[in-house]
């Protein structure tokens, strides 16, 4: 899953991208308001998370301007900022939840989830299809009752497909969805992954459609 982190501390925000990262998330991360407009013009985000004191724009002005535009990613905003007006303000902006600088990241990941659960429509965490149940929180497989070791990235990558069981992802598409910007991603890097995958749990669970992608196929 990828998400775009706007953030100008470098501190703040080399520790938030490690600490994604570990937890299996892309995560592109840009430093000022414009380039936060950009990223968000040239790549599908699943969620962003906005600083609001920004360089170039602030992060107020960036945000109302997404969703003026129909922009509807949801939007965590991090700020220092914590009086009730300014809090007040960024909801008013178009940010669906709010986090007040110091925070931790257990509690940072658990208002993501719930972002990315209510954007699916979802109202738990578990996805389960055919004897297949994934769990996003645990990150954890379980395919006929066996719980299955799986990679970050295999993980992710079966994630994504079954967020969308019925749709053929192209190869791009899971690349973008699996990594960031600057990481390194080898030419057949979803193919090993999609082999993985099907050798740990089932090797029809993943569907080669010749010339256009993959998509779940028999999960039974
Ligand atoms: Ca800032």
């Amino acid at each position: 899953m990828r998400v775009l982190l706007v953030e100008d501390d470098t501190m703040i925000g080399e520790s938030l991208r490690k600490g994604l990262r570990g937890e299996g998330f892309a995560v592109d991360w840009v430093q000022d308001g414009h380039d936060a407009e950009r990223a968000l013009e040239l790549t599908e985000y699943a969620l962003v998370l906005l600083d609001l004191g920004l360089p170039k724009k602030d992060g107020l002005v960036v945000l109302r301007g997404w969703r003026q535009r129909g922009i509807t990613v949801p939007v965590l905003v991090l700020t220092a900022r914590d009086s009730v007006p300014d809090r007040v303000k960024g909801l008013d902006s178009g940010a669906d939840d709010y986090l007040v600088k110091p925070f931790d990241l257990t509690e940072l990941l658990a208002r993501m989830r719930a972002l990315l659960r209510r954007q699916a429509g979802r109202a738990r965490d578990l996805i389960e299809i055919g004897a297949l149940r994934l769990d996003p929180v645990a990150r954890t497989v379980e395919y006929r009752g066996q719980a299955i070791p799986l990679s970050a990235r295999e993980f992710a990558l079966l994630n994504a497909l079954l967020e969308t069981p019925d749709a053929v992802l192209s190869r791009e598409q899971l690349e973008d969805r699996l990594y960031g910007w600057g990481e390194e991603v080898e030419s057949n890097a979803i193919e090993v992954h999609v082999h993985n995958v099907r050798r740990k749990l089932n090797a029809r669970l993943i569907l080669t459609v010749r010339g256009v992608g993959y998509r779940l196929g028999d999960a039974s």
